[in-house]
This record gives C-alpha cells, sequence and structure tokens, in this order.
C-alpha cells in the first residue's frame, strides 16, 4: 500500500509532508547504504525542461524525431541545429537546491552516489563527487569516424554539424534513443542499485530502458524506494514505498534540514 505525502502538504506554509520527511530521514539514518536516481525533472527549476512537461525546447523539436540515433545519422546537420538550441540553455543553468542538497547528503556520509539519467553535470557542479551518468554526457563530443574527443566548450557551433580534424561529424557524448548504454555507467548503477537499502527517485517518470530497471533492481533486493515527483509516475504503486509529492527543491530541502536536525547516530556506509 503506497503511503501520500500530498494530504500532510501546506503549501507556502513551513512544514510540508511533515512525517513522510521525517520518516524517510529515519530510514536514511539507518541504512548501511543510499542512492540516489535522478531524471530530467530534477533540473527543470534549474531552466532545462524535462519531456513530459510544457517546455519551449520539446514543442519546437519532437524528442523521437531529434533525438534518436537513427536521425543524428540520417540528417546531422537538423539534429544538431536542436543540439546548439539545448547547449544554450545547458550553458545558462545552474544546479538548484535539489542539486546541491544530494551534494549535501554525499558530503555529510549519507548517500554513496547519484545515478543520473541527465546529460546536464549539474549534480558535478553542485558538488556530488560520486555521479554515474548513465546516459553521458554534454561536457564532450566525439567524433562518429575517429573516436576523439573534444571539450564542447570549445568546439565552435558557427557551422553545422561540428567537425573532427578527421572530417568526421562530432556527436555529443550523450546517449541516443537507440543507442547502448555506456558499459561502465551501466554496470556501476546496476551495482549500487543491487546493493542500497534505500534509493531515492528523484523527479523521473521512469519509461527510459533500461534506466527503468534500476528501482526494480533495488526493490527485488529488499530496499525502500521513496520516491520524489510532482506527480505520480508507472512507479508510484508498485515499486515506490511512499512518495513524496512536491517539487524536487521543496522535497530535498526539507529532507536535508530533517537530516541535519536529528541526533541520531549515522550507521557507516558501506
Ligand atoms: P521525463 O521527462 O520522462 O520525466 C520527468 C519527471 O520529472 C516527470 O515524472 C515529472 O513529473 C517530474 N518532474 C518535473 N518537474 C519536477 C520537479 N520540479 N520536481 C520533481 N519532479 C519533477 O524525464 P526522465 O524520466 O529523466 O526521462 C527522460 C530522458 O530524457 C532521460 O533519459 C534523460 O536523460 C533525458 N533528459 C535529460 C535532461 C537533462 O539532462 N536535464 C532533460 C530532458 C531529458
Amino acid at each position: 500500500m503506497i503511503e501520500y505525502s500530498i494530504n500532510f502538504f501546506r503549501f507556502q506554509g513551513e512544514s510540508m509532508s511533515e512525517n513522510l520527511i521525517s520518516k524517510t530521514a529515519q530510514i536514511i539514518l539507518r541504512a548501511k547504504k543510499v542512492v540516489a536516481f535522478t531524471g530530467a525533472g530534477i533540473s527543470v527549476e534549474s531552466g532545462i525542461p524535462d519531456f513530459r512537461g510544457p517546455s519551449g525546447l520539446w514543442e519546437k523539436y519532437d524528442p523521437m524525431e531529434y533525438a534518436t540515433i537513427e536521425a543524428f545519422h540520417a540528417n546531422p546537420k537538423k539534429v544538431w541545429n536542436m543540439l546548439k538550441d539545448m547547449a544554450v540553455l545547458l550553458e545558462r543553468s545552474r544546479p538548484n537546491p535539489a542539486h546541491h542538497a544530494l551534494a549535501r547528503l554525499e558530503a555529510m556520509g549519507l548517500l554513496s552516489s547519484v545515478i543520473t539519467q541527465n546529460i546536464d553535470y549539474l549534480h558535478q557542479e553542485a558538488g556530488s563527487k560520486r555521479v554515474i551518468e548513465f546516459h553521458g554526457s554534454s561536457k564532450n563530443l566525439v567524433c562518429i569516424l575517429c573516436g576523439q574527443s573534444y571539450d564542447r566548450s570549445k568546439v565552435k557551433l558557427d557551422s553545422l554539424p561540428p567537425k573532427c580534424s578527421c572530417s568526421g561529424v562530432l556527436k555529443p557524448n550523450f546517449v541516443f534513443f537507440g543507442e547502448p548504454i555506456p558499459w561502465g555507467a551501466h554496470l556501476e548503477a546496476k551495482e549500487e542499485a543491487a546493493s542500497c537499502e534505500v534509493m531515492l527517485v528523484v523527479g523521473t517518470s521512469a519509461v527510459v530502458s533500461p534506466a527503468c530497471d534500476l528501482p526494480i533492481i533495488a526493490k527485488r533486493r529488499g530496499a525502500t524506494i521513496v520516491e520524489l515527483n510532482i506527480e505520480e509516475t508507472q512507479l508510484t504503486h508498485y515499486i515506490s514505498s511512499w512518495l513524496l509529492k512536491g517539487s524536487a527543491s521543496e522535497i530535498l530541502t526539507l529532507l536535508l534540514r530533517e537530516l541535519g536536525s536529528s541526533d541520531r547516530p549515522r550507521v557507516e556506509m558501506v
């Protein structure tokens, strides 16, 4: 039976979902290993739209038309027009309180790692040290012919598509729909999921495969799955132990405050 925090909410009040926030803090403090699994929703408040909500970028470009590897190979110039707009958004974005809260939890010894589906590098900018980038990163471009890697910020986007010195087309070093998951990240993420006692699932619709398997792996190994989202997802009734309903930055700020005020002894992380 799923528990909801919505009944406890007092928007613009001092406390939101007090009972479940406090319950989440307790299981974090008792757990030997806590992992966060994040999706596009955590970066919405940093100005990067997710795929689901109303947004400028994905109204202009249908991800199914522009974000597949087939589309990239068929017409790299067309896809690079979208990538250039995305690059402007990414350059302007900064970590929000949700990213900072996860970095703080790690620094407090309460979080083992962040597994992210995001390619925006905001967890690292917030100070998270162990970030598993399940879908790669926007920080680098890679030549599709020779594999040479380039720092994205040093590549001019005046003429599209950008090219390597070998004249091969450059592609962002993140996964397009239809591409395999980077092997090392996939393995590490599955290991983290299988060995955690608590998984915080933050801002993901959990429909993109195989990332959506990670909460299921954790659940099967007995982990408590705490979902943080502004709405229910397909995990909510079958996988999540409870849902902290609200924006990631509000909920994680409250959780951090609750953990900070707790004087219970911390079990050592493994
Ligand atoms: P998604 O767009 O499918 O779902 C986003 C989820 O976040 C939704 O469930 C939504 O209700 C929730 N959400 C929205 N705003 C929120 C907020 N303020 N607080 C808490 N939750 C909020 O995203 P996904 O599940 O990550 O899958 C989309 C794919 O697209 C992923 O593979 C991801 O790599 C990619 N993507 C990445 C970025 C990024 O790097 N920032 C942005 C868009 C898409």
